[in-house]
């Protein structure tokens, strides 16, 4: 299921209005080529139909998956909270609120392996510090990236000018520490929480400043 919208958006290469279809929302219940759609960040592609550029457009979109009981909002601003969203996350929902296509994807496909997100970030923020620490330059580092789970690993992807390393963390070694702070890794919005790299970092540093 899903909710499209049309949009008349200017062709980013030679200008021309173009009307294209955004998806508001997407329920991927029983439809895994949507999901399949989602990942592969198709719903965001497009084309000239004049000069054949292709783009990525970004545009607010709700992933719902219902039976994972998750939503990701891709929103470029805060989502104001509704009683709708309180009754789901009394149900047990993870809502989480995201500001771009990458970051999208990347916490969909967290969610959808049943990860806890923040266990994720905490493991991406450990890589970049290993990283600097043993063995190159901060400005080296052009990404840090969620890039799979298997038995109890999750493997990160620190990207470079040249190349990509992976690094291996035990999962459930990171959740059992998150889970002797649980006031510092607590989410302060009760609603659609943003998890991201900055999120870590002001928890670390915040805590390096006490
Ligand atoms: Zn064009």
């Amino acid at each position: 299921m899903y909710k499209k919208t049309q949009r008349v958006f200017k062709c980013p290469h030679c200008g021309k209005e173009l009307t294209l279809t955004f998806y508001e929302s997407v329920n991927v219940k029983d439809d895994d080529d949507l999901k399949r759609q989602v990942l592969a960040g198709d719903i965001f592609r497009f084309e000239c139909d004049k000069c054949h550029y292709r783009f990525m457009a970004c545009y607010d979109s709700l992933y719902h998956d219902p039976q994972k009981k998750f939503m990701v909002y891709l929103k470029s601003s805060p989502i104001p909270t509704n009683e709708q969203f309180k009754l789901l996350l009394d149900k047990g929902y993870v809502l989480r609120w995201v500001k771009d296509i990458g970051s999208f994807i990347e916490k969909i496909e967290i969610l959808d392996e049943g990860l806890d997100d923040r266990a994720v970030e905490f493991a991406k923020y450990d890589s970049f510090i290993d990283y600097i620490q043993n063995k190159g330059k901060p400005e080296d580092v052009t990404g840090v990236y969620y890039q799979g789970y298997d038995d109890d690993i999750l493997k990160i992807k620190i990207e470079l000018d040249d190349k990509a390393i992976t690094t291996m963390t035990p999962y459930e070694g990171l959740v059992e520490e998150m889970s002797q702070y649980p006031d510092l890794f607590k989410l302060d919005d009760p609603f659609f929480a943003c998890v991201d790299p900055k999120w870590i970092i002001d928890i670390f540093e915040g805590a390096q400043e006490k």
